[in-house]
């Protein structure tokens, strides 16, 4: 069926605004001249190695029936995106997509390909024309890229996402959401709302001086209204927005034969064998390698993954996992999460002395010696023994929450047994 399409992007700056506050003001104006949109608004996201992002990379859409105002809506939208983005900023061009029709499949492979690898805005332009969509670039209009796709994307799974904005006057302030309040609604409405909190950090409460409060994410958008009355804010809401969304599904995630076949700024899914001991560099990242039969890559639990690293550093050569993540900037796989499908537990030891001490090299090709009863042994062959694993075949690790991708699907999401 035929439907008159927005697409948005583009519009903040690391020093303020956000494209769903724009939306949500776009969306009021709408209400006020009585524009109604189908369904709710979409919050996309896109891929998450794109080189001019802002933060999470995400585009929105909204879709309204033909026989609204198309005129006025599309005039309200070039007029809040003309006033209220953050043009100073060099790395902000905004972008406007007006599409009328059905989705076709060459618009949800555009999409794929946004949320999968890296699209230009000469590509973006010429696929506009292909469709017959209306674009308007602010500056050089980068944000046409993401606009298009945030129309064009499909959405088999999704998640919704409530978003509180503040007061103009409060924007780069201090938020001061009462914790506990929080702490009580992700008691009562976890696992439907998910990632409120992690320990004492508030995860629904950006760090940014963007217009958002806070921002909760569940299955449903009842149970976000009700989450919504639970939160104590400690300032006034000047409004809030319910969006749509690809977050937390995994979308970015493609399934890739071998690592040869994995390219730099694309998410996959890989299995592979781990190569060596998970080690830590300065900075507190963790890496090891992965290889198959094709090629090796270095992995990577960057120090913002915190306690997951622990869990990473529990990792032996010979075990095998699938990894989840994305390869980006240094070519090295940003583990996201995995599970382990085969543990290692074999481990070559030097052998016991008849004392019970263990014995120690001799030096090379000469055996063993004990430091303690002084016994020597001729033979260099170590001693086969199993090794009680941390970890647990078949099961999956995750980063925390404060580390997570918005695209990442949380293992409370996976349905696993
Ligand atoms: P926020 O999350 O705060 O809204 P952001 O991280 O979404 O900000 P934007 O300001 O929207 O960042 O900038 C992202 C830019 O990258 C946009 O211009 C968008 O069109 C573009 N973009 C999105 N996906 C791709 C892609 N796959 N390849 C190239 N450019 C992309």
């Amino acid at each position: 069926m035929d439907y008159f399409y927005i697409g948005i992007d583009d519009t903040d700056s690391p020093d303020g605004m956000c494209t769903t506050y724009l939306a949500s003001s776009i969306l009021n104006e709408f209400e006020r001249n009585a524009i109604e949109i189908e369904d709710f608004p979409r919050l996309i996201r896109l891929n998450p190695f794109a080189p001019f992002k802002t933060r999470g990379n995400g585009g929105v859409s909204f879709k309204l029936s033909l026989d609204q105002d198309i005129a006025l809506a599309k005039e309200i939208v070039l007029d809040y995106v003309s006033r209220l983005s953050m043009f100073d900023c060099e790395n902000t061009n905004p972008g406007v997509v007006f599409y009328k029709g059905e989705i076709t499949p060459s618009m949800v492979d555009y999409s794929l390909k946004a949320i999968y690898s890296i699209i230009s805005i000469e590509e973006a332009e010429e696929f506009a024309g292909e469709i017959g969509a209306e674009i308007h670039k602010f500056k050089k209009g980068r944000g046409i890229i993401g606009s298009i796709a945030a129309i064009s994307c499909p959405l088999e799974d999704y998640t919704y996402e409530l978003l509180a904005y503040r007061e103009s006057e409060k924007f780069g302030q201090l938020r001061k959401i009462d914790y506990d309040s929080v702490y009580e609604m992700d008691k009562e409405t976890f696992p439907e709302t998910f990632e409120n909190i992690d320990g004492k950090y508030l995860a629904i409460e950006p760090k940014t001086p963007c217009p958002v409060l806070y921002g909760i994410r569940a299955n449903n958008p009842e149970v976000l209204k009700k989450a919504y009355d639970m939160v104590v804010p400690n300032e006034n809401i000047a409004d809030f927005q319910i969006f749509k969304t690809n977050q937390h599904t995994d979308m970015h995630i493609q399934d890739v034969e071998c690592i040869a076949d994995m390219k730099q700024y694309s998410c996959y899914k890989i299995r592979g064998e781990v190569k060596d001991k998970p080690h830590v560099i300065e900075g507190g990242h963790m890496f090891f390698t992965l290889f198959d039969e094709s090629s090796e890559i270095e992995c990577a639990a960057y120090e913002p993954t915190k306690s997951f690293r622990k869990t990473v550093s529990k990792l032996s050569a010979g075990d095998v996992v699938e990894l989840y993540g994305g390869i980006g900037r240094e070519n090295t796989f940003n583990i996201e999460k995995f599970q382990v499908i085969d543990l290692n537990d074999v481990v070559y030891k030097n052998p016991i002395c008849q004392c019970g001490k263990r014995m120690t090299s001799a030096g090379r090709n000469k055996g063993f010696k004990c430091k303690h009863c002084g016994k020597t042994i001729k033979s260099d062959e170590k001693i086969k023994e199993h090794v009680k694993r941390d970890l647990t075949e078949g099961m999956f690790y995750e980063t925390p929450v404060s580390a997570r991708r918005h695209l990442a699907k949380p293992l409370i999401r996976m349905n696993l047994d």
